[in-house]
């Protein structure tokens, strides 16, 4: 998937952050930046492993190890009496095992390593053009994308607005 990790995880993280006020900004920040985390992974495979491996192979596009992450942190949380920050941890996770899902449509997803090296790849994006990356956006998976991109626009769009019209309701400070 190339540009709706993004805009999903908005949807998504907008979802949860219904009916917590309190903390809906923290949810949207941190599922965003979740929705695109294990991606950062781009950066060791463009200036470490030289591209040798497929950075989907790597164990930052592993479901179980950011299980144990996400159990690690919320066992810290509760110890630390923080239980409150929970729901980032939930966010967070729902965000990142969202990314791992939408990357199984067109590219294959360990989703058991290490326990198992079953690969999950929903639609097989034929070699047909050259470059590489034309063969994902003239198949209709990109379609799909663009859709979520549009949705997230839209609901961006009414969140803006619904902001500004309880920023222009509020008494001026004098
Ligand atoms: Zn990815």
């Amino acid at each position: 998937m190339f540009v709706a990790h993004l805009p999903a995880g908005y949807l998504l993280s907008r979802f949860i952050a219904r009916g917590r006020p309190t903390q809906s900004g923290a949810i949207i920040a941190t599922g965003i930046v979740c929705s695109v985390l294990p991606d950062f992974d781009l950066a060791y495979f463009y200036l470490v492993d030289g591209r040798r491996t497929a950075h989907h192979d790597y164990w930052t596009h592993t479901p179980l190890f950011w299980l144990a992450a996400a159990a690690a942190l919320a066992l810290a949380l509760t110890l630390s009496g923080r239980r409150n920050q929970l729901i980032l941890v939930s966010v967070g996770l729902a965000n990142v095992l969202l990314h791992l899902l939408l990357d199984s449509v067109a590219a294959d997803i360990r989703w058991f390593h290490p326990l198992s090296d079953l690969r999950v790849n929903l639609v097989h994006v034929q070699a047909l053009y050259k470059p590489w990356y034309l063969n994902f956006l003239f198949h209709w998976t990109f379609m799909a994308e663009l859709l979520i991109v549009v949705s997230a626009a839209v609901a961006a769009t009414l969140d803006w607005r619904r902001w500004r019209g309880r920023v222009a309701a509020l008494p001026a400070v004098k």
